[in-house]
Formats: C-alpha cells, sequence, structure tokens
C-alpha cells in the first residue's frame, strides 16, 4: 500500500462525499432552470452553499462559486489595479499583473513594517489591494492575518487572503476576521475538484467578473454550475470537524519527532514558527530534493517538493529563498503534509526507507 503524504496538492476524497456525489449522478436539470428538475438541482447548490458558510461563519449570500482556488484568487484580484502580496504567494497571485511585492523574514511572516511603508506610498486608494495568504501551501507557516487587517483599516485598502490551506485545518471565522474576501478549494478538504469559492463581505466589492454568459452567481461567475463538484465541495465542508485539527497535531509531531531523531541530519523548516496542523518541510543534507522524491516514490510515498517542477528541472524552493534559505537547503526540502487518512505507523516506514535511500545516495 503507498502512502499518501501530499494532502497539501490535493487531499483524497472522503469515504462519505464519494456516497453523497453517487447518489447525485441521476440528477438531472440545469441549476437555472424553472422546472422541477432544474429546481432540484438548484437546491443541491443551495444545501451546498449553507455547509460552506456554516463552516466558515458567514451567510450562503457571501459564497461565489468558482473552478476552485485559482479562479477565486483571480477573481478576488480582477476588479483592482495595484496588488500588494507578500512575496510567498501561490502562482495564481504571484503572477498577477502590478504586484508590488512585500518580504517575509527568516520566519516566514510577513514584513509588517514593510507592508506599512508601501500601503503609506501608494498614490490612489482606490484601485489598491492586499493579497496575503492565510497559510502557506509549502511551509504551513499561518501569517497574522489580525495584524495585518489592523493595518489594511488603517489605511482603508481592501483586504484579501488565500486560505485554500487553511480551511479544515484551522477554525475559520469569517465574520470575526472581518476581512473583505477569501478563497478556498474543495479538493483541499476532500471534495471533488472543480470547485471552489470566493466568500466575500459584500458583493459590491469592485469584483470584475472573469465570465461573461448567463448571469449566474449573480453575474460573478456565469456558465452552468458543477453541480457535483460543488455539492461534494458542500458535503466535504460539512464533515470538518475540528476533533480532527488536534489529531492531525499529534500526528504531525510523531512524524517530526521521529524524523529529527533518526539521526540522519533532517532538520524542520522553520519549526518554531506557527505552522498549519497538518504540514512540514524537512530539509535532507546532500540529497536533491527531486532526486529524494523520485527515491521516496519508488519506495511508496507521495510527497512534493517545494518547487514547481513541471519542466523537469527542479527550481529551489522561492518560498525558502524568500525567507533567507541558502540555495543548497532550499534545493533539498521536501514537503509532507498529513491527512485523515495518514497513521503514525507511516512516519516509521517513512524513516526506514530514508535510511535506505540515503545510504545509497551516499555511497554514489
Ligand atoms: N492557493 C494555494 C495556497 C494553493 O496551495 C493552491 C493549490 N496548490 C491554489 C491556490 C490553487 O488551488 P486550485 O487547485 O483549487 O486552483
Amino acid at each position: 500500500m503507498r502512502c499518501y503524504l501530499d494532502y497539501n496538492a490535493s487531499a483524497p476524497m472522503k469515504e462519505e462525499v464519494k456516497e453523497y456525489v453517487k447518489q447525485l449522478v441521476e440528477v438531472i436539470g440545469n441549476p437555472s432552470s424553472i422546472h422541477t428538475n432544474g429546481r432540484k438541482s438548484k437546491n443541491i447548490i443551495e444545501i451546498s452553499r449553507k455547509n460552506i458558510a456554516s463552516i466558515l461563519n458567514c451567510t450562503a449570500n457571501n459564497i461565489i462559486f468558482t473552478s476552485g482556488a485559482t479562479e477565486a484568487n483571480n477573481l478576488a484580484l480582477s476588479g483592482y489595479k495595484n496588488k500588494i502580496i507578500s512575496s510567498i504567494e501561490h502562482e495564481s497571485i504571484k503572477n498577477q499583473e502590478n504586484t508590488i511585492r512585500v518580504n517575509v523574514d527568516n520566519d516566514g511572516y510577513i514584513d509588517l513594517d514593510m507592508l506599512e511603508n508601501v500601503l503609506k506610498s501608494l498614490k490612489n486608494k482606490y484601485k489598491n489591494i492586499i493579497s496575503v495568504m492565510y497559510a502557506n501551501n509549502e511551509t504551513g507557516i499561518i501569517q497574522p492575518i489580525e495584524k495585518i487587517k489592523i493595518i489594511s483599516d488603517l489605511y482603508n485598502i481592501p483586504l484579501h487572503s488565500d486560505a485554500v490551506q487553511v480551511l479544515g485545518r484551522l477554525d475559520i471565522d469569517f465574520l470575526k476576521l472581518g476581512i473583505d474576501m477569501i478563497t478556498v478549494s474543495s479538493h483541499k478538504i476532500g471534495g471533488p475538484s472543480g470547485a471552489g469559492a470566493l466568500i466575500v463581505s459584500s458583493k459590491k466589492n469592485i469584483l470584475k467578473p472573469l465570465l461573461l454568459g448567463g448571469q449566474q452567481e449573480d453575474s460573478l461567475r456565469s456558465g452552468t454550475e458543477p453541480l457535483l463538484s460543488i455539492a461534494g465541495f458542500g458535503h466535504a465542508a460539512r464533515m470538518i470537524n475540528t476533533k480532527n485539527i488536534i489529531k492531525l497535531k499529534k500526528l504531525r509531531n510523531v512524524f517530526e519527532n521521529k524524523l529529527k531523531k533518526a539521526g540522519l541530519g533532517i532538520k524542520i523548516i522553520a519549526e518554531n514558527s506557527k505552522r498549519l496542523p497538518n504540514t512540514f518541510m524537512m530539509y535532507v543534507p546532500k540529497i536533491k530534493a527531486a532526486e529524494l522524491l523520485m527515491a521516496l516514490d519508488i519506495e511508496g510515498f507521495d510527497v512534493s517538493t517545494g518547487s514547481a517542477c513541471s519542466s523537469g528541472q527542479a527550481e529551489p524552493s522561492s518560498v525558502l529563498l524568500h525567507m533567507g534559505y541558502s540555495n543548497i537547503v532550499a534545493s533539498s526540502v521536501i514537503r509532507i503534509s498529513l491527512g485523515e487518512y495518514n497513521r503514525n505507523c507511516e512516519a516509521d516506514k517513512l524513516i526506514d526507507s530514508l535510511k535506505k535511500i540515503i545510504k545509497r545516495f551516499n555511497r554514489i
């Protein structure tokens, strides 16, 4: 049996979600149609919306369904000229036009003084938005969102946060946070891929729809809704149980402690920073991340490197470089992200395999 240790890339679909979605494959009807079948479909979407609203402590009206977080992030920033972002955002934010980047410190937190200085220097205050991820997908480091919110209020600039990796792993109270928008995604919480959402405090935010058409989602996201994906998303949100967060943290601590004590020179990145309960990045000396990933793959482990290596040429993790780590460390880090189907015994299996791999690499 393979060990899946890559929940931050995509979580396996929850068994309850599979069952729920299976029941719905027979449903016919476009949710925009007025006839009985259309209304049934619409109702399924609205149930999902309520489930997501309930877990985020917002109202159903705050939710705009999208195809995923990439689209939700693009939609959030669509109406704004300047985007003040942290230097470690996901590509869907980082690759936007007109970004002003704010550094992170060695512990992985955004530099709040620099953020404030950037806001101070802005000329036209109306077309600016701040977008800072709630927690980083590679390191799991949690940003001081409440403090960022205070600064954004001071300069009267809207605040968006990519909370994709946070949903299900920390409590999110959208109302209490009081920020303008957050992004969430279905396949990161054990729902199907193909659905995500932008949560907005008000639909009067300056949003420029990315798709024009049939005026679904209050004209903010036209196109027939992917019923099964949205339904599964809502059901996965309904299954979120805060008790599992404590279990996850215990499990992650077991992994980290065993790995550190294995005598392999493994170090946990930003161990003392405030981090998500399921994620850690580890530095394995003298082995390039891409090579270690492949060796672990052969041993039956699905893990991730810190960098995108779609071209086959793994680059050092840019997140770690921004945190001030050397090229050597940033090129030798592996991300482990855990979830509900992982068990303590997988930590021992991982260590046995790492011992084998490191021995082999040291001989080469
Ligand atoms: N933001 C973050 C922080 C992510 O980790 C990801 C997925 N890697 C995305 C956005 C994009 O999510 P989606 O796959 O739903 O487009």
